[in-house]
């Protein structure tokens, strides 16, 4: 007796088969169901779905005859069926950002799952059952205990066990939101043996030490294999594992960046989202989604609790956790106060650091560091602190000038310079990659006059050394040796750490107290637990000031209040703890909620604006980006799409409450030798807009049909994007 069966496969982005496809199976099996089928010659993995609602039939490729349906090839039933809420996740997830099905859940898959047929699958699985049964067993001794809460952390606990809606715990840095985040998921795993947890933090590189966290705390009480991480630098080996380990149960807890989101978790009882803030939660490529906010609706499907915890929360969030009586859907939980000195859990809260301005307008022209930064920096090596600089540009200086002609090192591929870099002595396109040798001399004009426009961390580092140089290390200077040590600076950016392990060593030897000054990018302002730095200072945040992007001023606050966080850790020594900006724009509004630590100030500010503007999250956007050989090939087809749009279904009323935009080229319109274009189109109403969008995308195909042979190359939706 065969049974039809509906299988989703791994389609191609925007495929026309986004429905489930039709095979054979000798017996019934559930969705949810790992298989093997058959796709024109290949066989590919494949999930058992939910029968179509219309009853269509999607037959396998070849022909709509009903006698040359396939049959699956193999069921890999070693694994359990994926759940009906995974199921109902990846729906949604491709509903909502206008991808197709396929696509989106088979990539939500480990790739090796994907790769590995069912024998070699067996065998896997085989090893590491055999692995967990020889493992010892959890002992309660080892354990390192929990710290005692403050009243401010006991408070929010109490608040967030009580509470029926996703929660904002809006904290200072160094509040102690972590215990919170640890305390949850301990109470969680001893009240549900089978309960499981979700931790989903911004950055890889912030993984190990959160890690080690969790770890120490949890692995001695539910065993080695109950904490594991899920993110892009584990190999494909170890990322199956570690899926399997979660989709048996076997793993209580995961931690793992936005991709984690999707992880099978039959037992999901809570998900944590740290610095939710964080613009890396969402994906920039394929279906470009929000693990954030598909935290939130996971969270609602699952039955979960769901905490987003961040001291600089995104305005979205923060506007969500507006009082319920003005309308907010999520409750606001507060941390001000950071964690008390060392050890104790004082209620007498460890101080956050003073802000200072220089205004750069009064300061020796073109200095990179001003005198008064210079002073702050010294005092704090001669009194054995550390210091952190951070500019947010790599490289030695932004452009390589001729001082003859006006030559400059633009890429030849990209609306955009070449980067100096001395250390290799090249010119590097940040965009497309493109890099060789810096000329001898000006290749226009044969000046040897070329030298680097602006600055970057490895000219801070540089300047940095010179301006120590006559300074000493406090413990290295005595009697015997009057010269001492010269003060030690360390770079961390993107450069200094492209090689696997670099960035752990470099972020050793500052915890260590070996670096002095350490100079980077914002990859150091983030999330960092130093404990030995008391000066944070940003040498130029004016950049930011005057982008056209309306979510500017939100990321520089954030960036420059976490920076600030970095400042005075440890609470011993944080009482002297200060942030510095050299600014051309000094009073500016943003500095001055930013010298009060008063995000809630900031917030209010720049959602009035938004309000106002009618900008999110008071309005609702979605961008379609068009790449093509030429900006007018780019635009056309986005404008063609436009014009499409008045020709559909529902266009009238679809015209009342849906904006579409003329198409413009973007903020880089040429990277890599591909025009690049979008088309922003916003609404009141999510559902007008969602509504809008899954009607449109026909349009979308078609026109891309009609335009094909016109050099178009790419189109894509982002809904919600995030930046414009
Ligand atoms: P956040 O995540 O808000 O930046 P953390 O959770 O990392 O803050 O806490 C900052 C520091 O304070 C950490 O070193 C942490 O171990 C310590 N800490 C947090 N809560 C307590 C507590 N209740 N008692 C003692 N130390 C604490
Ligand atoms: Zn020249
Ligand atoms: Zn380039």
């Amino acid at each position: 007796m065969s049974e039809l069966l509906w299988v989703l496969v791994g389609t191609p982005a925007y495929s026309q088969m986004a429905r489930p496809l039709t095979y054979i199976s000798e017996s019934r099996l559930a969705p949810g169901t790992l298989v093997r089928v058959p796709l024109g010659r290949r066989e590919l993995l494949g999930v058992v779905w939910d029968a179509p609602a219309e009853g269509g039939l999607e037959l396998n490729g070849e022909d709509l005859a009903p006698e040359k349906l396939r049959c699956v090839s193999a069921v890999l039933d070693a694994i359990p069926p994926l759940t009906p809420g995974w199921r109902q996740l990846l729906a949604f997830t491709a509903s909502y950002y206008q991808r197709s099905l396929g696509e989106v859940a088979l990539a939500a898959l480990p790739p090796q799952l994907r790769e590995l047929n069912a024998v070699q699958l067996a065998r896997r699985l085989k090893r590491y059952t055999k692995a967990c049964a020889t493992q010892s067993a959890p002992t309660r001794a080892a354990a390192s205990p929990s710290p005692t809460l403050s009243a401010q952390q006991s408070s929010v606990m109490a608040q967030f066990a009580a509470a029926t809606t996703p929660c904002l715990l809006f904290g200072a840095t160094g509040s102690g939101k972590t215990e919170i985040y640890l305390q949850s998921v301990e109470q969680l795993l001893a009240k549900d043996a089978q309960g499981q947890a979700m931790v989903l933090v911004p950055e890889i590189n912030l993984t190990p030490q959160l890690e080690a966290r969790f770890e120490s705390r949890f692995s001695a009480l539910y065993g080695r294999d109950a904490v594991v991480s899920l993110h892009s630098g584990m190999t494909p080996a170890q990322r199956l594992k570690s899926w399997l380990a979660a989709h048996s149960g076997s793993a209580r807890i995961v931690l793992g960046t936005r991709m984690a989101i999707f992880a099978s978790m039959p037992w999901l009882k809570l998900i944590v989202v740290d610095e939710e803030h964080d613009p890396s939660y969402k994906s920039g490529e394929g279906a470009r989604y929000s693990a954030r906010d598909l935290a939130v609706y996971r969270a609602r499907l699952d039955g979960a609790r769901v905490l987003l915890g961040s001291a600089t929360p995104s305005l979205e969030s923060w506007h969500r956790s507006r009082p319920a009586s003005e309308g907010g859907r999520y409750l606001r939980l507060h941390m001000p106060a950071r964690v008390g000195p060392a050890g104790k859990a004082s209620d007498q809260p460890g101080r956050l650091p003073a802000v200072r301005m220089v205004d750069m307008n009064h300061q020796p022209k073109g200095c990179l560091i001003s005198p008064p930064v210079l002073e702050a920096i010294i005092a704090r090596v001669q009194r054995g602190e550390q210091s952190m600089v951070f500019l947010n540009q790599r490289g030695y200086a932004p452009v390589l000038l001729c001082a003859d002609c006006d030559w400059k090192s633009a890429c030849p591929h990209c609306s955009a310079y070449r980067v100096f870099h001395k250390s290799d002595r090249t010119l590097r396109c940040h965009h497309c990659g493109y890099a060789d040798p810096v000329p001898r001399a000006c290749p226009a004009c044969g000046s040897p006059e070329l030298s680097g426009a602006g600055r970057g961390t490895e000219r801070l580092a540089e300047h940095l050394a010179e301006l120590l140089s006559g300074v000493r290390r406090p413990d290295s200077v005595s009697d015997q040796w009057p010269l001492g040590e010269p003060v030690r600076i360390a770079r961390i950016d993107a450069d200094s750490t492209r090689l696997k392990g670099q960035l752990g060593s470099q972020l050793a030897r500052v915890h260590s107290g070996e670096v002095d000054v350490l100079v980077g990018t914002q990859m150091i302002a983030k999330g960092h637990d130093f404990r030995g730095i008391t000066l944070v200072a940003a040498v130029n945040p004016d950049q930011a000031l005057f982008s056209s992007d309306f979510r500017a001023p939100e990321r520089l606050f954030s960036l420059l209040l976490q920076a600030a966080g970095r400042s005075g850790r440890d609470a011993d020594i944080g009482t002297r703890s200060e942030m510095w900006l050299q600014s051309h724009q000094p009073r500016h509004p943003l500095f001055e909620f930013l010298k009060q630590h008063d995000f809630a100030g900031f917030a209010g500010q720049q959602l009035n604006q938004r309000a106002q503007a009618g900008l999110p999250p008071f309005s609702f956007q979605a961008l379609v980006r068009a790449e093509a050989r030429s900006q007018q090939q780019a635009q056309g087809f986005l404008d063609a799409a436009r014009a499409g749009a008045a020709s559909m279904q529902h266009a009238q009323e679809f015209a009342a409450g849906i904006n579409l935009y003329p198409a413009v080229p973007m903020s880089m319109p040429r990277v890599a030798n591909v025009e690049r274009a979008q088309m922003l189109i916003e609404s009141v109403s999510r559902t007008a807009l969602q509504r809008f969008l899954s009607s449109w995308q026909a349009v979308l195909h078609q026109t891309r049909g009609q335009e094909a042979g016109n050099g178009l190359l790419r189109w894509a939706i982002d809904v919600d994007p995030l930046a414009i």
